[in-house]
């Protein structure tokens, strides 16, 4: 096997315009496990809850619910989510403008890996710059 091609520069971190934290549960047994995580979360941090998918979406193979973040936010969400993911499994990716790469090459997961379908999205689209929150934290993290 051929040695990988050194790339000439190291890729700036400014190519990240925001994250996603996929929060995977499984609709019969932990929705409620999940249910809680979300509330913790939104009472405690500035981000964008997203919908419940009880079925499958994108490269989805499990239920699941988004929680869209800006760049600063990672600091403070990312360690308490891997102190308080009680068992659940959690995608972390950065959205820049290759989304397949984002979800298979530069994602990191917190407990257990699940499949995931990143094949499916495009290796090219405009980076998702972080949404609009709609929590409003009052605890402290
Ligand atoms: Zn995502």
């Amino acid at each position: 096997m051929a040695a990988p091609e050194l790339p000439p520069a190291p890729r700036p971190s400014a190519e990240i315009a925001s994250y996603h934290a996929h929060i995977y549960y499984d609709p019969t047994a932990t929705r409620e496990l999940a249910a809680r995580l979300r509330q913790w979360i939104g009472e405690r941090f500035l981000v964008r809850l997203g919908s419940w998918h009880d079925a499958k979406v994108g490269p989805h193979d499990r239920a699941m619910f988004q929680v869209a973040f800006a760049r600063d936010v990672f600091a403070t969400l990312v360690p308490w989510l891997m102190l308080n993911h009680q068992g659940l499994s959690i995608l972390i990716h950065p959205n820049t403008t290759s989304p397949r790469r984002d979800h298979l090459a530069d994602a990191f997961w917190i407990g257990t890996a699940v499949p995931l379908h990143g094949e499916v999205l495009p290796d090219y689209d405009e980076a998702e710059q972080a949404l609009q929150p709609n929590t409003t934290p009052h605890l402290p993290a």
